[in-house]
């Protein structure tokens, strides 16, 4: 998606080799323009896969994901970063390993709001090696609900998350594939790439 991909570049930047700080227009401060037209783009791509619910993880994918719910007219469920709760039996939980920390946290889901009637897009900001996309799998299981697919704003392509879901089965659609991170250096795979 062009306007992304020209915004990363703009305002991206690299720490390191591995991260993307984007925190001016998706992390901390929001582009509310650029998300609406994120949320088209992913409604777009997934209108015709039966979507009952879009899912995404706090914090980060809140503002892109309730983009997508509204432009498909489906309710957007939130997957909580909470620790558990002994004796609440009425929520699935899974542990998840965090990309940027290092650090694992638990991922809450209350079963009210995803059941075996639904079909499921997962929405996040970042896909690195994938842990946060196969937890939010692993609840909908829980929930006995499918995915119907997971939309990435910010693929990055040098690290295995891609993979690792298309393996399991699952399709990925990212808006931006970044193929390299460098100090001052950032390239994207070319969107008509035929494995998006
Ligand atoms: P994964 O679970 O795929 O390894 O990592 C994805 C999660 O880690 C995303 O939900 C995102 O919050 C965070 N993340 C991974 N890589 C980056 C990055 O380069 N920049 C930022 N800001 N977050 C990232």
């Amino acid at each position: 998606m062009k306007m992304l991909e020209e915004k990363i570049l703009a305002e991206g930047k690299a720490m390191g080799e591995d991260i993307l700080k984007v925190d001016s227009f998706v992390n901390h401060q929001v582009d509310p323009v650029l998300m609406q037209q994120i949320g088209t783009a992913f409604a777009d791509h997934f209108k015709d896969k039966g979507v009952t619910k879009v899912v995404t993880i706090e914090s980060s994918g809140i503002a892109p994901a309730l983009m997508t719910a509204l432009a498909l007219n489906v309710p957007m469920v939130i997957l909580k970063k909470q620790p558990s709760k002994v004796l609440n039996d009425d929520l699935y939980q899974t542990v998840v390993t965090s990309f940027t920390k290092g650090t694992s946290y638990e991922l809450t889901l209350s079963q009210k709001f995803i059941n075996e009637s639904d079909h499921v897009l997962i929405i996040d900001d970042f896909l690195a090696n994938g842990e946060a996309a196969t937890g939010a799998i692993r609840l909908i299981r829980l929930a006995h609900a499918t995915v119907a697919g997971v939309g990435i704003l910010i693929e990055k392509s040098f690290q295995p998350g891609r993979q690792k879901l298309n393996d399991q089965g699952f399709e990925v659609y990212s808006l931006a594939r970044v193929a390299k991170l460098e100090k001052d250096f950032i390239s994207f795979i070319p969107e008509d790439s035929d494995d998006n």
